[in-house]
């Protein structure tokens, strides 16, 4: 069964949260007002982003500025596309995981980053272009369809298209759903983008993976530790369009326990093989208990 991506109007984006209500400069005016300011101040990072734009100018290219949707709104943030779309991003959200936050559905952490990204944030809208839950549900982030820019990655927001994971996983890995359907996109967005998943690219002037992660591109820990290590794999079975392959190393399959008695508590573990074997055991013999 191959998944499908829960449109913005699926999930409930409220596109309302996107547009100007009075005419204060966008957020993009003021950005590039702020990349036009005198040179003294500008950071390492800056410098850094100056010296790509000036080798790879064609990296920075946008064919088409829309400034208003569809229904004629001015937009908060206009809707810029790249004119070639070269590098695939991995992100994970990386916010910190409380019983409280495990609480949430996937749905409701989407509407959270929507909100945190779009209001709080001010860049008016969300900056991924795609979310993906830990049950393997896949979300339509930013408005504007293909190769319209997102904000998830400092100087590296043309050219390419974001992928988050939601999750954090620095410590714990994400689940072979998760990971699976993460597959199952970066296949659509390759053959969408014509890019060859398990080839390199020269992009802003670096020759890299054309699928990456956030860390790759800057100063970051996102995606996490656990799935920087998965990458290889990933760029593998995508390239090899195998849906079905396991990425998870046999002895990092995880599982959500919960805690009997406690009601709430729930965590990650690592179960042994030894004991993941006896209950697949079971469950072949015996069948899901009922609840
Ligand atoms: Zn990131």
């Amino acid at each position: 069964m191959s998944p499908r991506i829960l449109t913005r109007e699926s999930w409930g984006a409220n596109e309302s949260m996107g547009i100007k209500i009075n005419s204060e400069n966008s957020v993009e005016e003021r950005a590039e007002n702020h990349n036009h300011s005198n040179s003294s101040s500008v950071s390492e990072k800056e410098k850094k982003c100056l010296e790509m734009r000036r080798i790879a100018p064609e990296d920075f290219e946008v064919r088409m500025i829309n400034t208003q949707d569809k229904l004629g709104n001015d937009l908060i943030w206009p809707r810029r596309y790249s004119k070639k779309v070269k590098v695939i991003v991995v992100h994970h959200t990386g916010e910190k995981e409380t019983p409280k936050s495990n609480s949430l559905s996937g749905i409701e952490k989407v509407r959270a980053i929507y909100k945190g990204h779009t209001q709080t944030n001010g860049w008016g809208d969300i900056g991924y272009h795609y979310l993906v839950d830990k049950d393997g549900k896949i979300y339509e982030g930013r408005a504007g369809g293909d190769n319209v820019v997102g904000a998830h990655v400092y100087c590296a927001n043309v050219g390419t298209i974001s992928v988050a994971m939601i999750g954090n996983f620095q410590r714990r890995y994400p689940s072979e759903k998760q990971l699976s359907s993460l597959r199952w996109l970066l296949i659509e967005l390759t053959n969408k983008y014509r890019i060859r998943p398990s080839g390199k690219t020269v992009f802003r002037g670096e020759r890299i993976s054309t699928i990456v992660t956030h860390r790759d591109l800057a100063a970051t820990q996102c995606a996490g530790r656990n799935v920087q290590r998965l990458m290889n794999s990933i760029r593998t079975t995508v390239a090899q369009r195998d849906y079905e392959k396991s990425i998870l190393p046999k002895d990092k399959a995880s599982s959500r326990i919960s805690r009997r008695g406690t009601g709430k508590k729930t965590y990650e573990r690592e179960i042994p093989r030894r004991v993941r074997d006896k209950v697949q055991n079971y469950l072949k013999k015996y069948g899901k208990p009922k609840r």
